[in-house]
């Protein structure tokens, strides 16, 4: 087992002022992979130092001269997919396949288009008699989960360099050694000292340090609504920017016309892939009461496809949920579902069969899941999809708008333009129309519960500039 004991900061590794670590385990072998630093207020007061030592210098560089290390990031994240695609899948016990064609992919997708971005972005605009320019908001403090635990960092850290911005990040203690690597890849890129800092550490300790700290003028966090609300808090005290990525109950609504077959195969795989760790996943798929049974049936065919394995293979689909506590909390809200009335399709509470080893959790179709159930309201975070019938479109769009959260969802018709007339009424921020593609261009990020801003293409470079005006 490796030992790690330093963190990133001022452009070297350097020893860590803590002593505690963080053991990181392999979901799904439950055995100790590696464990790096729990730092505290101590290592983050050195990183933040560092990144305001360096903010100024950094904020007046042109984009051509960010331009040149940013390139070099990108090329070093395309140089080492197989790596980041294997220690994703020893941290996060995320299948290889998916691991390497999105977890390692799309970061890699994300650092190409902010490239482009940068390259054309106007930075200066002409109001009336003012020149407006787009200045860096400055110290920024990234704080990551582990359920895609690149593109998360990815998707903050390079757009904030990209914008003139200096970083401190704080990635998710479940899956810290992605993010050192991805430090390694910023070291050979050649960033100036103290622009990029990594400190890995426990949230309540580092990432609440690095949340309160008086010289950061920006949190960027993704994760649990409980802690994005601790940190809006600390954030608002502080006067700093904030933006948050939360949870979601993201709705997958099948108007009658619609492929029905092919809508309920992408849901299963949408609420399947990376075991339902997904803060975008459609986990409430709304059909219409008379294609409802056809439904259930097509969803259990499609969910006997996942049978929970090995995530070093390659013919593995399905691995295990992150960590036994959150193998817990799936199980629990399955025996809730089935006691306040749900029926089980497939999956179940129970172990997965001849799993004794790994936090595994059964691909789970729940059916007769009405819009007030826990299952239908709080966020799982696991292998779980609940189907619900709907009467007509104004009760679907009664029941997709009737949660706290709006980050995602999809609508399925007989015709885009039907599907696109029904998404336009939908609380949520970004909706599939009939099986659309991801789209790095553009903007992410949720209504209502789900957070504050956005992240990906213009807008989420945005999030880091703050505009001045100068009046001639
Ligand atoms: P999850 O439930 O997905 O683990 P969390 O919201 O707990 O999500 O964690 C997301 C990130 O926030 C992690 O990097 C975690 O360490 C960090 N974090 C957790 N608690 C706090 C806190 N009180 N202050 C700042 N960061 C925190």
């Amino acid at each position: 087992m490796q030992r790690y004991t330093d963190q990133y900061i001022g452009g070297a590794w350097r020893p860590s002022l803590a002593s505690a670590s963080v053991t990181v385990v392999d979901p799904a072998t439950e055995l100790a992979l590696a464990s790096v630093p729990a730092g505290g207020a101590p290592d983050v007061d050195a990183a933040v130092g560092a990144a305001r030592a360096a903010a100024r210098s950094w904020a007046a560089t042109t984009r051509e001269q960010r331009l040149v290390p940013l390139t070099r990031l990108r090329d070093g994240l395309a140089a080492r997919q197989q790596e980041i695609a294997e220690t994703i899948t020893a941290e996060l016990g995320c299948p290889i396949g998916f691991a390497t064609a999105v977890q390692a992919a799309v970061p890699l997708a994300v650092a190409d288009s902010y490239l482009g971005i940068l390259a054309g972005y106007a930075f200066e605009e002409r109001v009336g008699n003012s020149t407006v320019l787009a200045e860096p908001a400055g110290v920024v403090a990234a704080i990551t989960p582990w359920n895609y635990p690149l593109h998360q960092i990815v998707a903050k850290v390079v757009p904030a360099l990209a914008a003139g911005c200096t970083v401190v990040l704080k990635p998710a203690e479940d899956t810290p050694l992605v993010a050192r690597l991805f430090a390694r890849i910023v070291d050979e890129a050649g960033f100036p000292a103290g622009v990029f800092n990594l400190v890995t550490g426990l949230g309540p300790v580092a990432g609440a340090a690095l949340a309160e700290h008086p010289q950061v003028d920006l949190v960027s966090f993704t994760g649990s609504t409980a802690v994005g609300r601790e940190i809006a808090a600390a954030a608002g005290r502080g006067i700093k920017r904030v933006a948050l990525e939360l949870g979601g109950k993201s709705a997958n609504v099948v108007l009658p016309g619609a492929d029905l077959a092919r809508a309920v195969n992408v849901n299963v795989g949408n609420v399947f892939n990376n075991s339902g760790q997904t803060c975008s996943a459609w986990t409430r798929l709304l059909v219409h009461e008379e294609q409802y049974e056809e439904a259930v049936a097509l969803a259990a065919e499609a969910a006997g496809k996942y049978v929970p394995g090995d995530p070093a293979s390659p013919r593995t689909r399905i691995g295990p949920v992150v960590s036994a506590r959150q193998r817990e909390r799936v199980r629990g809200y399955i025996t809730g579902a089935l006691a306040e009335g749900a029926r089980l399709v497939v999956g179940g509470a129970d172990a997965p069969e001849g799993l004794d080893q790994g936090f595994y959790v059964r691909p789970t179709v729940l059916a007769d899941v009405t819009p007030e159930m826990t299952v239908a309201q709080e966020e799982v975070f696991g292998p779980v999809l609940s189907i619900l019938r709907y009467r007509d479109e104004e009760h679907a769009l009664e029941i997709a708008n009737g949660t706290a959260y709006g980050l995602a969802g999809g609508v399925w018709a007989g015709d885009d333009a039907s599907a696109a007339a029904f998404a336009r009424r939908m609380d949520t921020g970004q909706v599939d129309i009939n099986g659309g593609r991801f789209n790095p261009l553009a903007p992410f990020g949720g209504f209502k519960g789900s957070g504050v801003g956005r992240e990906l293409g213009r807008h989420g470079l945005e999030e880091f500039l703050q505009p001045k005006s100068l009046q001639f």
